[in-house]
């Protein structure tokens, strides 16, 4: 076959994601950063078969190629640069330089725990996926091939500073109550989720202001005290 730059490839999702998060703001910019932040991939037919999954008890983890359907390109558009968080939100670099969810392809691949299979559906954690994210492929994690402990990346080198998270008094009570209800750990979800500090890193923090997300079918409401001290007003049902 002779190559054509013009010729497209189609893909089909194969599944979707269920994610405790329901909005982009405030998702984890990477996944492992927060073990507590749950979904599950429900597949859709013909792979809504267990011979399809058939050898994943041998699995711990998944690479999820999935399709950023919130960040779609639009007709024609060509971003050769972006500004990643990573930079402060104010500095470009490359776009095959970063894992920026606006790319020439909406294509993204995230590395999740398998924390089991229930009634067909994979249940995965410390993920980084909007709810409804649609998944192309799913590959088991491959240890000596994938893990490479002398990697260099000098432009995320390490793992955000994390922010300190405080509760009202009254808000730890109702969020105990919230984590009996849904079955989850709301507590460390929002710790994990807003300790990395989901504000853009150029905007100041102004104490008057609240600030809020959805996770699951709750709304959280924080302020910040100052830069790196985000105290939790509310958590109450959306
Ligand atoms: N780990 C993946 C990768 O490297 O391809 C995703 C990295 S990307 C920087 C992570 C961000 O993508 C999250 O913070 C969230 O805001 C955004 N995101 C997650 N799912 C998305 C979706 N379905 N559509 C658009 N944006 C999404």
């Amino acid at each position: 076959q002779p190559h054509n730059s013009t010729q497209s490839y189609s893909l089909k999702p194969i599944g979707v994601v269920h994610s405790c998060f329901k909005e982009k703001f405030a998702i984890p910019r990477q996944p492992a950063l927060a073990p507590a932040a749950k979904g599950e991939v429900e597949f859709y037919p013909p792979y809504n078969d267990p011979m399809a999954i058939e050898g994943l008890e041998d699995v711990s983890h998944l690479w999820l190629s999935f399709i950023f359907h919130q960040a779609m390109p639009k007709d024609d558009e060509v971003r050769l640069r972006v500004r990643p968080p990573r930079l402060g939100g104010n500095k470009k670099i490359g776009v095959f330089a970063t894992r920026a969810t606006h790319r020439p392809n909406p294509l993204g691949l995230s590395v999740v725990k398998l924390d089991g299979v229930k009634n067909g559906r994979l249940q995965i954690s410390g993920i980084d996926l909007l709810d409804g994210t649609p998944i192309v492929d799913i590959k088991p994690y491959v240890p000596y091939a994938d893990a490479l402990p002398h990697a260099i990346n000098a432009i995320a080198s390490d793992r955000p500073v994390l922010s300190l998270i405080e509760f009202e008094p009254d808000v730890l009570i109702a969020v105990a109550e919230h984590e009996k209800r849904l079955e989850q750990p709301v507590k460390e979800l929002i710790e994990q989720m807003l300790a990395q500090d989901p504000k853009p890193a150029y905007q100041k923090p102004d104490p008057e202001r609240i600030y809020g997300v959805k996770i699951w079918d709750l709304d959280v409401k924080w302020r910040y005290q100052k830069e790196g001290l985000l105290t939790i007003m509310s958590v109450s049902l959306a």
